[in-house]
């Protein structure tokens, strides 16, 4: 019976049944590979991701960690952050982009966002005007779009900062041509599942043109070790395993080209099919050449959950990114972070904000489904 109906199966934010069967010969084949050698921490297989990696997105060096948080942390620490150093960043991110910093000793200092959600540069240019304590500034490519990498390096140039970029949603993302985690000293990358190029399970990467940022990194991802037990700083342990380097490299990096161009056709028909005066689309930056890792939307924020609840009824999962800025979650309570100016916009956006469905094993129907119950949606 239901099977001969329109298929009205739940569509879900990520596929992992479906990517499974599309992976699972490769991914049991550089198991094999990995278990065959039986050589499990920092060997060939990831310094073989490293490279590809690195030549996939035009770095010099990739150095592989334990997760994108990480990434973030040992990218800080390389780049000689002191303690109490002011990194100015965004108040609309995943939580670990500013958990980061303050494991590092920095302290965040947040400013506003832009129409699109990305960090406001006008903001940004104003608040390292006024504060020359703020030593580091780390972006974020939010949702799979790429800042304006123009702007991102006059400001680097300007006040003189390290920047971080944390390409953590958007690798493959550039601007005018430009790839993402190009302006910084380094950026991040992370492989948490969910991500474009998501492992199965957790995996980040920090990359770099410099040598001696490299150096350091891949000295603080195996803690602080120089040689073989000798210590010269008080590192982490935050090493990629060669299982999943293993995977990533020959399972999941050779697919990831084909699966950005299937996020952006899919954002392309919903960029034209959907059109509602209740569900404004969060356009694509100027000069982005976007990745997709999500695709977000903006309702009434008092009718935001009567839309999710309307999509979940025709099968249709959504999640909010993010509910709640960072800077007003608890965690940062007592910490002493910085906020320059109210964060009007970054409120608006978190307040507004729905992610649709968006991911490479969507079968061109369910893209239609999802325009269809999006355009469909009347608050009441
Ligand atoms: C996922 C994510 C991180 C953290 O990556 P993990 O691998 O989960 O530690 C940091 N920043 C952004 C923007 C992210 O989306």
């Amino acid at each position: 019976m239901a099977s001969e109906c329109v298929s009205t199966s739940e569509i879900p934010l990520n596929d992992f049944r479906r990517q499974w069967d599309s992976i699972e010969g490769d991914v049991l084949a550089a198991t094999r590979r990995v278990g065959s050698r039986g050589w499990y921490i920092l060997g060939e297989e990831v310094a073989g991701f490293e490279r590809a990696l690195a030549a996939h997105v035009g770095r010099r060096a990739v150095v592989g960690c334990g997760n994108g948080m990480d990434a973030i942390e040992i990218a800080l620490r390389a780049t000689g952050l002191r303690p109490g150093d002011e990194v100015l960043t965004t108040p609309l991110s995943a939580f670990a982009t500013t958990l980061a910093v303050v494991r590092a000793g920095g302290v965040p200092v947040f400013v506003d966002v832009d129409g699109h959600g990305l960090l406001d540069f006008d903001a940004a240019g104003e608040a390292l005007r006024a504060r020359r304590s703020i030593r580091y500034l780390i972006p974020v490519h939010l949702y799979g779009h790429a800042l304006n990498l123009g702007v991102l390096r006059a400001l680097r140039d300007e006040f003189g900062v390290i920047v971080i970029e944390d390409c953590c949603q958007a690798v493959g993302a550039g601007w005018q041509g430009t790839p993402v985690g190009s302006v910084g000293s380094a950026s991040a990358l992370s492989f948490y599942p969910t991500k474009n190029l998501g492992a199965l399970g957790d995996g980040g990467a920090l990359l770099t043109d410099d040598p001696a940022i490299e150096a350091a990194a891949r000295s603080l991802r195996d803690y602080g070790q120089s040689a073989r037990y000798r210590h010269d700083r008080l590192g982490l342990n935050s090493r990629l395993d060669e299982l999943h380097a293993g995977i990533l490299a020959t399972a999941l990096l050779p697919r990831l080209t084909v699966w950005t161009e299937r996020r952006r056709s899919i954002a392309a028909v919903y960029l034209r099919g959907i059109m509602n005066e209740h569900v404004r689309v969060l356009p694509n930056p100027e000069n982005s050449d976007s990745v997709w890792h999500l695709f977000p939307v903006l309702v009434e924020p008092s009718r935001r959950e009567a839309f999710r609840a309307h999509l979940r009824a025709l099968g249709v999962s959504s999640a909010v990114h993010y509910p709640e800025l960072i800077p007003s979650q608890r965690a940062l309570g007592d910490f002493g972070s910085v906020t320059v100016g109210e964060l009007t916009v970054a409120r608006r956006i978190a307040g507004a904000e729905v992610s649709l469905p968006i991911h490479p094993f969507m079968r061109p129907e369910e893209v239609e489904r999802v325009v269809a119950a999006a355009n469909s949606w009347r608050p009441s």
